[in-house]
Parts: structure tokens; C-alpha cells; sequence
């Protein structure tokens, strides 16, 4: 070091401790003391000691599938919204079609005064993510009328059933590209699960071949669910209007009713509440 950077740092240094020298003098200067008076009764209390404590978890951070969190009912409401702009739709007449206003505006179908979608498809959502340890992306669950005409107004869904709460789309985070593997893990699910053992008509899936099918997967099915495989390109609603691939999964066969589930007109537009 320098002699000249000594000296710099000689002088700031006499300097600081001038400062707080005359800085106590001052304090000195206006010290004044007073008493404090205290009641005889008066007792002083030893300090407590804080002990940092973890607070309880909310309800939602307690359900977890694996590392994410559960999918339940909740997941499936209608993602319509006011936002979106009406559409006009031009053919032999003009039709003006408007988005439902979403959440805001009606609840999930109902059961019994209750929200209600298939229990079978939240299981199977559920399972995906546990054994791909990866988040299902639910893209369209319910769709109430409105929204289901302003996103598919095409005749082949005029029936979907998305708008009876036993449709849903979907695909897995990080295996965009691999519906077909999600596809096997669903069958997966009726193999392992007890109460299918021993029922041929749920562990055993077959290909949908004598039905008009909007995609060129034949879709597979057994006796409770269809599995439908969207390729790139295929499906692009306003709801799937990513660029991924994507699964959809209906629920065929009611088994708590023990009756086929079907789309009625019904069921779609006055099975549900409006706020
Ligand atoms: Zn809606």
C-alpha cells in the first residue's frame, strides 16, 4: 500500500472517531435522568422465549396426488368467460355466438342438489399423475351450452358429452408428446385396481371400430370409459388450442346407477345451476 493510501485511510479513520467522540459528548450534554414510578404491586415478568412454530396447512396444500396437487372436482368447471369476443358464425344465416361468463355465471352439473362429475374420471386424472409423477392439464372438463357452442359448434359434438360432466380433455406435462403412453396407463388402472378384478368387461379394452370417429386413432374402450387420442392438428377447439396432442376421456357407463351414461338435452342444459 502507498503512503499517500496510509494517509488517506488515517484521516477517515480519525475522522469516524471524531465524530462519534463529539457525537457522545453531545449525548452526555443532554442527558437527563428520571424516575420511574411503579405500583408496589407490580410484578416483572421474565422475558419469554419465541420459539419459531410451523403453521397447520391450508385444506387445499394437504391434497396432493404425488408432488401436485389433487384434481377434483374443481378442476373440471366451465372455462368459458365474458372476455372472450362474441363470434359470428356465417352459413345460411348469421349467428352471433357469446361465451358463458364461466364460474361467475353457473356451477358444475348437479347430482342430487350437489356438484356432481363421474368420480371415475377424477380417479383416472389422479392416477396419471401419480404414476407419471408429472401434472395432468385439464383443458376443458365441463362445458356448459353456451360455451361448448362457442368453442365446438360443429354437428359431429352437438351431443358432447362435456356438457353432462362425463367428458374431460387433457394432457400430462412434460409427456405432451406421449398420449399413447397415457393412454396404456389408463388401462393400466382397471388391471390394478381390486374392485375390477375378475371383470372382463373393465380390464379388458378394445378398439372402437364401427362408429364414425372425428380422429384417426381408433379410440379404445371398455364397459366404463372411451380413450380418444387427439394428434397434432386434430380436435383444435377453442379450448385445445395448444399445440400438444391430447387425451379425452368419457365416462361410458354409470356404475354406482349401473346405466349407460348418455348426452340428453335434458341433462346438458337444465342439469346445472345459474347464478
Ligand atoms: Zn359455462
Amino acid at each position: 500500500m502507498g503512503l499517500r493510501m496510509c494517509m488517506v485511510l488515517l484521516l477517515l479513520a480519525s475522522c469516524s472517531s471524531m465524530e462519534q467522540s463529539q457525537k457522545k459528548e453531545i449525548r452526555q450534554k443532554n442527558e437527563r435522568k428520571d424516575r420511574v414510578h411503579r405500583l408496589s404491586h407490580e410484578v416483572q415478568y421474565p422475558e419469554t422465549k419465541l420459539l419459531s412454530q410451523v403453521r397447520d396447512p391450508y385444506p387445499w396444500e394437504t391434497s396432493y396426488t404425488g408432488i401436485h396437487p389433487q384434481i377434483a372436482k374443481e378442476s373440471f368447471r366451465c372455462k368459458g368467460s365474458g372476455k372472450n369476443p362474441p363470434k359470428v358464425k356465417e352459413k345460411d344465416s348469421v349467428l352471433v355466438l357469446k361465451d358463458c361468463e364461466g364460474v361467475h355465471n353457473h356451477s358444475l352439473p348437479t347430482r342430487g342438489k350437489k356438484e356432481f362429475i363421474y368420480p371415475i374420471l377424477v380417479d383416472l386424472l389422479n392416477y396419471i399423475q401419480i404414476k407419471t409423477g408429472r401434472p395432468v392439464e385439464i383443458t376443458c372438463g365441463h362445458r356448459c351450452p353456451a360455451h361448448h357452442a362457442y368453442s365446438d359448434s360443429s354437428l359431429y359434438n352437438a351431443s358432447s358429452k362435456h356438457m353432462i360432466g362425463a367428458e374431460v380433455d387433457f394432457y400430462v406435462k412434460g409427456m405432451e408428446d406421449k398420449p399413447q403412453e397415457i393412454s396404456a396407463l389408463i388401462m393400466q388402472y382397471y388391471k390394478e385396481q381390486e374392485c375390477y378384478k375378475g371383470l372382463p368387461e373393465y380390464e379388458k379394452f378394445s378398439r372402437l371400430e364401427s362408429v364414425k370417429v372425428d380422429v384417426v386413432t381408433l379410440p379404445w374402450y371398455n364397459k366404463e370409459v372411451l380413450i380418444k387420442t387427439y394428434q397434432k392438428g386434430e380436435g383444435r377447439d377453442f379450448d385445445n388450442l395448444h399445440p400438444y396432442p391430447y387425451l379425452s376421456l368419457q365416462v361410458r357407463f354409470d356404475r354406482e346407477r349401473n346405466e349407460k351414461v348418455s348426452y340428453s338435452w335434458e341433462k346438458a342444459f337444465n342439469g346445472y345451476m345459474r347464478y
